[in-house]
């Protein structure tokens, strides 16, 4: 059979710093209209304050996420980035490059394969409210 590429995409409005917002239905839909039943999906948003990636989608691990990267890029330290813009998201940056901007799941019959306990998540880091892009490309038979 002949492979199939399907691409699509949704936007997601954030109100930035930080903010957890679960995409798995969204990426879920994609997969369906698809029409693919064996190969994968890829998920990515364009952006360099941004991050995609898995948890337990529940409000104490959010917290915990959230906490996880202050510790890693605290928002009031001080960024040499600031000196090049001064638009103050030094630690957007380093946190987003740190988690990443894309994923990729299998998708196995017709389904997006992932774990129950296992959401996909899109992550603004970003120090101010944006409208978002995610590109969601689906590749199989
Ligand atoms: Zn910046």
């Amino acid at each position: 059979m002949p492979v199939k590429i399907y691409s699509n995409e949704f936007s997601v409005s954030t109100r930035g710093e930080t903010e957890i917002i679960d995409i798995t239905g969204r990426v879920e839909s994609c997969v369906h209209k698809s029409g693919v039943t064996t190969g994968h999906v890829l998920v990515f948003s364009p952006g360099s304050t941004i991050g995609i990636t898995t948890v337990e989608y529940e409000p104490g691990l959010k917290k915990d996420l959230q906490e996880a990267f202050e510790k890693l890029a605290p928002r009031r330290a001080s960024y040499h980035h600031h000196k090049t813009w001064n638009d103050g998201n030094g630690y957007a940056h380093v946190r987003a490059s740190l988690l990443g901007q894309d994923r990729v799941f299998p998708v196995k019959e017709g389904k997006l394969y992932h774990g129950t306990w296992q959401q996909i998540i899109f992550i603004d880091f970003d120090n101010r409210a944006r409208t978002r892009s995610v590109t969601v490309q689906v590749v199989g038979e």
